[in-house]
């Protein structure tokens, strides 16, 4: 598994190589972002917290994910990779960000 950094308070304070994984507590689906992804939807001053609070399950309509970071580094063997491609296409995630 590997060290792995706290979550930030905001996104700008995220160590390079790294990504959000948002997990569903209700049912467990999650989705990662990379930190690229994740300042250009929210800017740097985007909350981490405020962020999780407003994603929505798709899958059981429950608010508020569980957050964890998660390294990116190599795009096409880590976690988060795999996470992405069971939630294929990245779009369509399990979560609804723009009604909630
Ligand atoms: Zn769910």
């Amino acid at each position: 598994m590997g060290y792995r950094p706290p979550v930030p308070e905001k996104l700008g304070g995220m160590s390079a190589g790294y990504g959000l994984m948002f997990t569903c507590r209700g049912c467990t689906r999650g989705v990662c972002w990379p930190m690229p992804d994740l300042i250009k939807r929210w800017g740097e001053e985007g909350r981490v917290a405020a962020i999780a609070a407003r994603l929505k399950c798709g899958n059981c309509g429950r608010r508020g994910a569980a957050i964890e970071t998660v390294p990116v580094r190599d795009e096409r063997a880590t976690e988060g990779d795999r996470a992405r491609s069971k939630l294929e296409p990245v779009d369509r995630l399990m979560w609804d960000l723009e009604r909630s």
